[in-house]
């Protein structure tokens, strides 16, 4: 497998808590509602470098959001949708892709060979790789159409960001970069 397990690691979690016990000091989110405000989930990649509440300008208690590595339209994700917007909710569901996604960067097939071959069982999950990322967000926006889970399919937006200028691209059904992107406002 191509896991780094030669280099040095130190924990974050001391730190971390530490620096949880300093933003408690300062709370002021105590009085926000479970439903978002905006009525809006996001479905996004788990990648580090997107900071989705400030991509999009978003503050606590505005909006879902759901990760996962790419950001793709699983059975969980589904499945945390259909709680969004049949318990809490929300009415819109905007799909965020990236460039330079890590699920580019692995071969499926030798994955799940390098897998079943050191762990004597293959995935019962697809890893999902992708080489496009507006064909992959046209691919989720396909799957939202498709289940009967989700019920409110009139706001499906999808974007690809670009890590490496911070801006986001909407992309078509048709699984091609929008030749002009909506309007901004606000
Ligand atoms: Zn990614």
């Amino acid at each position: 497998m191509t896991s780094d397990t030669s280099s040095r690691f130190t924990a974050n979690v001391a730190e971390l808590v530490g620096r949880n016990r300093r933003y408690a000091e300062r709370f002021v989110d105590a009085d926000l509602q479970v439903r978002p405000t905006r009525q809006l989930a996001v479905v996004t990649c788990m990648d580090s470098r997107i900071d989705t509440f400030a991509v999009l300008g978003l503050g606590n208690g505005e909006a879902h959001i759901i990760r996962n590595a790419g950001g793709i339209i699983t059975d969980d994700v589904i499945r945390s949708l259909c709680l969004s917007q049949r318990f809490l909710g929300t009415r819109e569901i905007v799909l965020v892709h990236h460039t330079d996604c890590g699920l580019q960067k692995v071969d499926e097939a030798e994955f799940r060979d390098e897998l079943a071959a050191e762990l004597g069982v293959k995935p019962w999950w697809s890893l999902e790789t992708f080489t496009d990322p507006y064909e992959d967000v046209r691919q989720s926006m396909q799957r939202l159409f498709m289940t009967p889970f989700i019920r409110h399919k009139d706001h499906i937006s999808g974007f690809v960001y670009d890590v490496t200028d911070g801006l986001l691209h909407a992309v078509g059904l048709d699984g091609r970069r929008n030749a002009v992107d909506p309007v901004p406002s606000g």
